[in-house]
């Protein structure tokens, strides 16, 4: 096998704290991984700007301009991380023979760059970078995380356990990768359904260099039910499993109801009346819910408007004659 062109690509919403230094590190670890013989010369780095608010964009500029094999591609607006990845892979699938998507906090050890490439160079399409610790990240960031994986494992979606969108991915991997034309994106929920051969990498995350988290509760949660209701259809299952429960005890309790009627002669009791319409309001209201969970996903991809919009694309060899 030819000696492969690299690219990573790093999503970058709100980084200028970080943008410097991250691409120092990078930068080390692909001078030495071409030192090595491991990647071809035409490898590259490619920052996505995700419509930051700060001057993201301006450093990312200059580092095209100042530093050799870089390059810099400008949403038009914050499209979301799962979309920016998907825009620099877009951009860069016909360039190169494989590609590695980071963070821009470099939370995760970029120095495991290079066993990804030599898994690549063994054989495998697809090499997942998996945290072996997680003591950096929050109590609360921690356990909603573990608590997800059970969930989205219980629903029946395969995730590799403690891989976010820290991997590698071959040619061919990308290619058939935009063959998946949901809107609804969730990435490592896709990459295992590819089906090539793949491999993991063991690293331990650290905590971010500086900035905050992009990923607040919220968007988290947002993450965990679009990684759920994308790739399963089990809350829906358990909607009818839940109504059938319901309409059992119902049927029971008009048994009794009439029963206590006919023989009892009671007036039947407060409790008795206003628990079943807490209950069954509640689970109605849960399920509809839920349905409209899935209504919402298929609004949009019946819509299946553009994941991102690219206002610029720069590179080195560009900017060099102006
Ligand atoms: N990010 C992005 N668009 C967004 C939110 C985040 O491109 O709307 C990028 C962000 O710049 C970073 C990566 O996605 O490179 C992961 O975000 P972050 O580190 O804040 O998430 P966390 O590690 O806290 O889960
Ligand atoms: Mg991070």
């Amino acid at each position: 096998m030819n000696t492969p062109t690299l690219a990573i690509v790093v999503p970058c919403y709100n980084e200028s704290a970080v943008i410097n230094q991250t691409d120092s590190a990078l930068g080390r670890v692909m001078e030495s991984l071409l030192k090595k013989g491991k990647i071809d010369e035409e490898s590259f780095i490619l920052y996505v700007d995700d419509g930051s608010k700060d001057n993201t964009w301006e450093k990312i500029e200059l580092l095209v301009r100042t530093e050799q094999n870089r390059q810099g591609l400008k949403l038009s607006r914050n499209f979301g991380h799962q979309s920016a990845l998907m825009a620099g892979l877009n951009q860069i699938r016909n360039s190169v023979d494989c590609c590695i998507t980071i963070d821009a906090d470099l939370q995760d050890d970029e120095w495991v760059i290079e066993k990804m490439v030599e898994k690549y160079t063994n054989g495998y399409e697809i090499v997942y970078g998996v945290r072996e610790k997680r003591d950096s990240d929050t109590f609360i960031k921690k356990y909603t995380a573990i608590f997800f994986y059970k969930l989205m494992k219980g629903m029946g979606v395969e995730l590799i356990l403690n891989h976010a969108d820290y991997r590698l991915a071959g040619r061919k991997a990308l290619d058939n990768l935009f063959l998946f034309k949901e809107v609804n994106l969730f990435l490592r929920g896709v990459f295992p359904l590819l089906g090539f051969p793949g491999t993991s990498v063991f690293y331990d995350r650290k905590k971010r260099m500086a900035g905050e988290s992009k990923y607040p509760f919220g968007k988290m949660l947002g993450l965990a039910l679009d990684g759920i209701t994308s790739f399963s259809v089990k809350p829906l299952k358990m909607v009818t499993f839940f109504g059938f429960i319901v309409f059992f005890i119902s049927i029971i309790l008009a048994f009794y109801a009439l029963y206590s009627y006919l023989y009892l002669g009671t007036v039947p009791g407060w409790t008795s009346i206003t628990l079943p319409i807490y209950f069954i309001s509640g689970i109605q209201i849960l399920c509809i819910g839920i349905l409209g969970e899935y209504l919402g996903k298929i609004y949009k991809e019946v819509k299946s408007r553009p994941l991102f919009i690219v206002e610029n694309h720069i590179r080195n060899s560009d900017l060099a004659n102006k």
